[in-house]
């Protein structure tokens, strides 16, 4: 079959006996080709003439493989391809030049273009695909290779600028390599408040880190107690955390820190008593809460003859403005309201009243719930401003914690977090697995209670009020209250209406007295329920 497929064709049987005058003349035709393209500006513009040319190469090596002029056809048709590239920018151009150098390297071997074609592929590897190894790696085999050859003063001139480049990119490098290693998250400090019953711990750190945490049972045999530990991956100990840390309170002894492995740091709890723990992590400031109850179950915090106790919360403050619009901050606006509040309060003889910030300063959200649960509070009640694009929506609403499912009440959480949406569907399942929320029904009850007489009270004094009622979703400063707590979006400051009453003092009165009295008829009717049940 080999016989009968030369004879029927005759480009081949001329290519293998040689120089016949055909592939020659191609040669020429192709030459003139490229010749008259590399004169006009113009014409090198057009696609079709760089492929017209570059065809008739690719006829002469295709047809004639074996004759002189193939080698020349190929390296030629290489050398316009990767021209082409330079008008074109198609990375298919580049990589048939690339193709075709490497071809001709393969094919004809030893033939006096070979330097030539290292040395262009080097160039290539140099300048367009930036991959100076490559590029050292061809200008290496025509140094090598072809001492004698006209190619290697270029070659050599190119491979030197490569190591000079080479050399100033390792230095960085090095240099990142090491940061890269050194950057583990630091443990900065170490945060806790207590009462009898409870104690949180804030582990406050300089990013996120992947963390795990374990119940240890106390090990008598080996003096050990009853003890939480977590282990923080890639983490390092900042030098200004003394440890162990001493915890007041009856649950937790101390809180020790130290590198566990290499790359974790270990927290260990040291506990006193039983009690349930609940771990979750909050953002921007990344920071892990352990939140700590004690065993004994507390009777329904409104029960009994003590004197109640209310915490206010205004929302924001200090370095965080909360919403803000031109000059109005929602810090403001909550503080005003809240102090308005707290005097409102302080005048019923039975209850105790504090607020988790009495001026303008910054209070971490975990902080508020801490607060109110070192102080025992039997009230929980935070207040925000709302804000949105759109600027006809206004109205009041009172949130208790739980997840949610609406995206409208998830952006306000988000927002109320500093968090994104995303921290919010991480918050959501932390909430879903640990049933935090265990005064869910206390709470949606007093946000009832609430939303219902602060839009009765505004509404018989301003034009405008408008209710949107009873709403959850998760915030973090529920997170972990022991009581009945709620957030109230006391209107919108993106709305004229709601921020020209937000801004009055008359309205922020009446919107006090409003919660007010909201409070108190649901701690009345709660006291009704002690006595009744
Ligand atoms: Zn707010």
């Amino acid at each position: 079959t080999l016989v009968i497929f030369y004879l029927f064709v005759p480009g081949v049987v001329q290519g293998v006996y040689g120089t016949s005058e055909g592939p020659a003349k191609l040669l020429k035709s192709a030459d003139n080709c490229r010749k008259s393209l590399f004169r006009s500006t113009g014409k090198k513009k057009y696609r079709d003439n760089w492929l017209k040319c570059i065809r008739k190469y690719g006829l002469i090596y295709s047809r004639y493989p074996v004759s002189e002029q193939a080698p020349w056809a190929m390296f030629r048709a290489a050398g316009l391809l990767s021209g082409l590239y330079a008008y074109s920018g198609r990375s298919k151009d580049l990589d048939r030049a690339i193709h075709l150098y490497q071809q001709l390297l393969r094919k004809y071997k030893g033939h006096r273009l070979a330097d030539d074609g290292h040395c262009r592929l080097g160039q290539i590897y140099y300048k367009y695909e930036k991959d100076l190894i490559k590029a050292r790696g061809e200008l290496l085999e025509v140094c090598k290779r072809y001492p004698s050859g006209d190619m290697r003063p270029k070659a050599e001139s190119l491979l030197n600028r490569i190591s000079g480049e080479l050399r100033r990119k390792r230095k960085p490098r090095n240099r990142i390599s090491i940061r890269a290693n050194k950057k583990r998250i630091a443990v900065k400090n170490i945060r806790h408040w207590s009462a009898p019953n409870y104690t949180r711990v804030v582990i406050d750190l300089d990013g996120p880190v992947k963390y795990s945490h374990h119940l240890l049972d106390a090990d008598p045999q080996h003096g050990k107690p009853r003890r939480i530990y977590l282990d923080l991956n890639n983490a390092c100990i900042s030098p200004q955390i003394g440890s162990p840390v001493l915890i007041t309170g009856n649950l937790v002894n101390q809180v020790r820190i130290g590198r566990y492995k290499r790359n974790t740091v270990r927290v260990v709890l040291d506990m006193l008593d039983g009690g349930s723990s609940k771990v979750f992590h909050l953002y921007s400031p990344f920071r892990i809460v352990v939140d700590i109850r004690g065993k004994q179950k507390v009777s329904t915090p409104v029960c009994g003859i003590r004197a109640k106790t209310v915490v206010i919360d205004s929302g924001h403050g200090g370095k965080d403005p909360g919403c803000t619009l031109g000059k109005t901050k929602e810090k403001d606006i909550n503080f005003e309201i809240a102090k308005y509040l707290a005097k409102k309060l302080k005048q019923q003889a039975d209850l105790k009243v504090f607020l988790t910030r009495t001026r303008d300063d910054f209070v971490p959200l975990e902080q508020r719930t801490a607060f109110a649960n070192t102080k025992k509070a039997d009230l929980f009640i935070s207040l925000h401003t709302n804000i949105d694009k759109d600027r006809k929506k206004r109205g009041l609403e009172t949130y208790y914690l739980n997840v949610t499912t609406n995206p409208d009440s998830m952006m306000v959480a988000a927002r109320e977090n500093a968090s994104t949406e995303k921290g919010i569907g991480e918050l959501q399942l932390i909430l879903q697995k640990l049933m935090l929320n265990h005064n869910i029904q206390e709470s949606k009850r007093l946000a009832h209670d609430v939303q219902k007489a602060m839009v009765s009270q505004l509404s018989a004094k301003h034009r405008g009020v408008r209710d949107l009622g009873v709403k959850y979703a998760p915030f973090y400063v529920l997170i972990g209250a022991e009581m009945p707590a709620i957030l109230i979006e006391t209107g919108f400051i993106s709305n004229p209406i709601d921020r020209k009453h937000l801004l009055s003092q008359g309205y922020q009165r009446d919107l006090a007295d409003g919660i007010c009295s909201g409070m108190l008829y649901y701690l009345s009717r709660a006291k009704l329920d002690c006595i009744y049940h």
